[in-house]
């Protein structure tokens, strides 16, 4: 079965790039451009794993971490941000806000497929664990 990754992006231009190249990898890509979107498909159906863009038009991005890490059947998921903001006081609003890592703009294919690898067989290992061996 293949590992639906959801992809929150205000940009079509980003959001085709990213969704091509997940498909290319194997993966199922779902794409949301806003955050009520990204809320959607969340709750519909969720994903493996969140690509998630911090700055979505006058939305910011970081609420959807910040939810996820509140919903028990979503707080494993891993999120990694995309983001363009190197600012050393926006990276620790990302990081606290749950994301996993930060995968700067514009996106070395390289490095995010090293983070997805990462993130998403840290996810499988605890699922096999359980969450109460973790506690
Ligand atoms: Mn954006």
């Amino acid at each position: 079965m293949k590992r639906r990754i959801l992809v929150v992006e205000d940009n079509p231009l980003n959001s085709e790039l990213l969704g091509d190249w997940l498909e290319m990898e194997g993966y199922e890509a779902v794409i949301a451009s806003n955050l009520k979107a990204g809320f959607a498909a969340l709750e519909s159906n969720a994903p493996q794993a969140v690509l998630l863009d911090i700055q979505l038009g006058s939305e910011d991005g970081l609420t959807l971490a910040s939810w996820m890490r509140e919903q028990p059947g979503l707080c494993q998921i891993p999120v990694i941000a995309v983001t363009a903001q190197a600012m050393v006081s926006e990276q620790e609003r990302i990081v606290n806000s749950g994301c996993k890592c930060i995968v700067s703009k514009p996106v070395d294919f390289k490095v995010l497929r090293q983070e997805l690898e990462f993130w998403l067989g840290r996810a499988g290992a605890d699922a096999v664990k359980g969450v109460a061996s973790r506690e």
